[in-house]
């Protein structure tokens, strides 16, 4: 079974919770609002930031929840925004943890898996000069991560 997925940023790895902008979904309406989004049962569940709660009080706070929520639990979406590094569009996507890769790329090189040798050939190495290497099962588990 594959365990829930988590947020991840490029930069920062997994994340308890991020921000997302109100401006992709309400326009100019939600234009600086910010929302948090946190992993609830394998699901984007979204509330408004506090900061932004006086102004949300004014609009029809359900209605663009679920705008908000749908929006963050489409497929593949990775436009979070990082509440560390700030950063967003394309770097914080909800994901398999990094452990799970970690520990398929060590089957993968114990089985010889094609992708072994697909990592190796590509790097210009040699699979038995470099399976033991740290480098190598990171390398697999990164190409496992853009299957
Ligand atoms: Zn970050």
């Amino acid at each position: 079974m594959k365990p829930a997925r988590v947020f991840r940023c490029v930069d920062c790895g997994e994340l308890e919770s991020v921000l997302i902008n109100g401006y992709t979904v309400g326009d100019r309406l939600l234009e600086d609002v910010l929302f948090v989004g946190t992993v609830e049962k394998n699901k984007v569940a979204v509330v408004i930031q506090p900061e932004c709660a006086t102004y949300f009080a004014t609009l029809n706070q359900k209605k663009w929840l679920a705008v908000v929520k749908r929006y963050a639990n489409r497929p593949m979406a990775d436009d979070f925004i990082c509440p560390k590094c700030e950063e967003g569009g394309g770097v914080v996507s909800l994901m398999l943890p990094r452990s799970y890769y970690l520990e398929a790329a060590k089957k993968a090189i114990e089985k010889n898996d094609d992708v072994v040798y697909d990592v190796a050939s590509g790097k210009g190495q040699i699979v038995g000069n470099v399976k033991h290497m740290p480098w190598f099962r990171e390398a697999v588990a990164d190409e496992l991560e853009t299957r």
